[in-house]
């Protein structure tokens, strides 16, 4: 296997160091083996003040507290241990991210209830006694139950997949016929076999041939993969899928959003015809601890995750994949800011597995990487089969004279009208979440803002609420100015896509509007049965956020619509023209994926701004070498390297003196090695009532600085009630 536990046993009565997820002494403590004996990487709980918390057996014990001073091990759990590959991974994201161990412990926890030795269920199996006098339906659930005699199924899996009563199942347990168990015995992931593609294009041969290669080195490498929209990326790197699965090895698909799981488990169930293990938040507590301890138990090869899965016991990794590679949602901002990318180099160069990052728009950190031989690149550049790319045009909307409080040019509103007398789909993209951004007073001016954070609130109609995107607060929309007490002067300014959508249903009353944006749903099931009905074309005009730029297959679009294709570029973002530009692609990319032609169009008033020019050029290559050059020229990212620091608290002036202290610590201390700038208020002062302060260091990529920003922060205590978040990497300066 890939990664052997160390068989180290620690004795009854020897000292040995426990990680814990609480922060004295950045987790690591220690205590006395009260048990015969407990192995390094054994999960165990220990008393930490007056309450008990999950540990894992970390080292020998350090030695420096009085032994009569230490406490002992409570007991040890009933959970895969940890393997040193994975001890080594959670160090270097520890040091990487320059974190204490106790947070990036705590991601490794975020599956598993280990608290309390969780409660166990009843499962239900056949008895080997004979069945007599029996009816049909007695029959049908004992035949079902000895076809399958490794399972264990609880009752919910009995009443809905035999459709049969409680009763009639308990009647034969009373009868002796069925067994019943109690614990955890998991039902076992259906073994996937390995399937190739068999109609690959040329490209896509030499594609798929280079990749299961790689495979098949069990070496450390990282593969870009970049490939337009519909080039077949997916196709070719499921081959890649394949061979690991023939080397009987475990693989980890990443995707940047739980609502494309959806998508992504269709597509492997249609090659494979076996449900992927899969991790994320929707997924239910139990689910995970199935999978959890499949995954530990090399019980599972092929695994479908979010960001998290990450940090999964995997005991045979041969293959990680980071579908949409360049997305925003890979990267973590609370507790432990990581980016799910970048770990994934890291944890696959520990194991010595291989990585592929595919994407049509990739981002400048991984061309840089490319560029420099980090990683090695494959292209692939044309569509699968008869699809084209679709036409990108411009639309100048200096020449378009649209009403006051309207977004859709004349020239958009002729191209849906097309799309609706032939019965196809339109999709307009705009990256605002709600009704509008803005509710002002006509009569005073006031503009409503949330009482906790730096924030205006957003207004929503669906669910006649405003809500706060800081911190996630809602209120009813009022009648009347809370400042200057006028009833029904409030107007709701700017759009959001509610407020597109209703402008689309007055211009096509008839026409069938859909929204699509992460908050117009209440839970994932929801999200993943939204995106069902849109892709089978059952609204006419979808009206979507971000959301819908993501890997969506939506085969009837044949027209897609930017609304505002000048909102990105506005901000002092550093990768404001990136992100711009690969949404703009992205989107854009969504139009005539199967055998109808497609058309973008593009609304802006900058029509000569380079990225514009470079979306309705197909000029990507180009792009990137000049956003490169500025970047090179600036010393930024990817080329120089940031880290962000965040101080909050309740109390202003606190925070500020903290950090002006840690400025002058770092001038007098560390000037050489890298630049520092702040404090400053951040752009979003204030979250939750906590005034927030930020600090950047600025130096060269090549420079190690994580251990000096450690030392430094360390250097003094941190103020009471004050919170520090380092953010190394940031993408967001808010
Ligand atoms: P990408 O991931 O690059 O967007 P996909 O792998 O999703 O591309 O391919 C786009 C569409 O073309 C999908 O519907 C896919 O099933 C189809 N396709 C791509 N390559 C092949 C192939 N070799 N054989 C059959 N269908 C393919
Ligand atoms: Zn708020
Ligand atoms: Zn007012």
């Amino acid at each position: 296997l890939g990664c052997p536990l160390e068989e180290r046993v620690f004795e009854r009565g020897q000292v040995v160091t426990i990680l814990t997820d609480q922060p004295v002494n950045g987790g690591l403590l220690d205590y006395i083996v009260s048990q015969n004996s407990v192995q390094l990487g054994q999960f165990v709980e220990v008393p930490i003040g007056k309450r008990d918390h999950v540990g894992v057996v970390w080292s020998n014990g350090s030695a420096k507290i009085d032994r009569v001073k230490l406490r002992y091990i409570n007991r040890s759990l009933d959970a895969p241990s940890m393997s040193n590959e994975l001890k080594k991974f959670l160090i270097v994201v520890a040091s990487y991210t320059v974190n204490p161990m106790n947070k990036v412990f705590k991601l490794l926890l975020g599956g598993i209830e280990l608290k309390r030795s969780p409660k166990g269920k009843q499962f239900y199996k056949a008895s080997t006694k004979i069945l007599l006098n029996s009816t049909p339906k007695q029959k049908k659930i004992i035949r079902f139950l000895v076809n399958s005699p490794d399972k264990f199924f609880t009752m919910k899996d009995l009443t809905t997949t035999l459709d049969v009563s409680q009763s009639l199942i308990k009647k034969l347990v009373k009868l002796g016929n069925i067994e019943t168990h109690f614990g955890h015995r998991y039902l076992p992931y259906e073994n996937c076999q390995a399937v190739f593609s068999k109609s690959l294009s040329k490209a896509q041969k030499l594609a798929s041939d280079h990749l299961c290669e790689l495979v098949s080195s069990k070496k450390y490498n990282t593969t870009l993969l970049r490939g337009v929209t519909g080039s077949g990326k997916t196709e070719v790197y499921l081959d890649a899928v394949s061979q690991a699965l023939m080397m009987g090895r475990q693989i980890l698909v990443l995707v940047p959003e739980i609502a494309l799981s959806i998508d992504f488990v269709k597509r492997v169930v249609d090659r494979y015809k076996v449900k992927p293990g899969e991790w994320h938040s929707g997924i239910q507590k139990s689910e995970r601890s199935r999978l959890y301890n499949a995954v530990a138990g090399n019980k599972v090869q092929l695994v479908i995750g979010a960001r998290s899965a990450l940090f999964l016991p995997f005991v045979d990794l041969a293959l990680i994949i980071v579908d949409e590679e360049h997305d925003g949602s890979y990267k973590q901002e609370d507790v432990v800011c990581y980016n799910a990318r970048d770990m994934a180099v890291m944890r696959a160069s520990i194991l010595g597995a291989q990585v592929i990052l595919a994407s049509a728009t990739p981002s400048l950190e991984t061309w840089v990487n490319v560029e420099i031989g980090k990683y090695s690149r494959i292209d692939l550049n044309e569509r699968y089969g008869s699809a084209i790319l679709p036409a990108i045009e411009v639309i100048n909307l200096k020449e378009e004279n649209i009403p006051k409080g309207k977004f859709i040019s004349n020239t958009l509103k002729n191209e849906i009208e097309i799309r609706i007398k032939n019965s196809q789909q339109s999709l307009l993209f705009l990256n605002r979440r709600g009704y509008a951004p803005v509710t002002i007073c006509k009569m005073c001016g006031f503009q409503l803002g949330c009482q906790t954070c730096d924030a205006r609130l957003v207004q929503h109609r669906l669910k006649n609420k405003l809500m706060c995107h800081q911190c996630g607060k809602s209120e009813p929309i009022p009648a009347i100015c809370p400042n200057c007490l006028t009833s029904g002067q409030l107007r709701a300014l700017g759009p959001g896509v509610e407020k597109i959508a209703d402008e689309c249903q007055d211009l096509f009353p008839k026409a069938r509007v859909g929204v699509l944006s992460s908050d117009s749903m209440e839970d994932t099931s929801q999200m993943q049965e939204k995106f069902f009905r849109l892709a089978s074309g059952e609204f006419d005009i979808i009206v979507g956020t971000q959301l819908v730029s993501k890997g969506h297959n939506f085969p009837n679009i044949t027209l897609v619509g930017i609304i505002d294709a000048d909102l990105g570029l506005q901000g002092s973002d550093l990768r404001a023209a990136e992100k711009t530009f690969q949404s703009l692609r992205q989107v854009s990319g969504r139009a005539g994926r199967h055998k109808k032609v497609g058309k973008a169009l593009i609304q802006t008033y900058l029509p000569t701004h380079p990225v514009i020019l470079a979306i309705a050029k197909g000029n990507d290559d180009n792009f990137w070498a000049l956003e490169a050059e500025v970047r090179k020229k600036a010393g930024s990212p990817p080329y120089g390297k940031m880290i962000a620091v965040i101080l909050s608290g309740p109390n202003e002036k606190i925070v500020f003196d903290y950090g002006r202290q840690l400025v002058q610590l770092w001038m007098n201390s560390y000037q050489g090695d890298a630049e520092i700038f702040g404090p400053a208020q951040a752009p979003v002062a204030m979250i939750r009532k906590r005034f927030r302060i930020r600090l950047l260091i600025k130096c060269e990529k090549s420079k190690d600085i994580q251990p000096k920003i450690q030392k430094w922060l360390a250097r003094f205590p941190t103020p009471r009630f004050v919170k520090v978040l380092v953010d190394v990497d940031p993408q967001n300066f808010f």
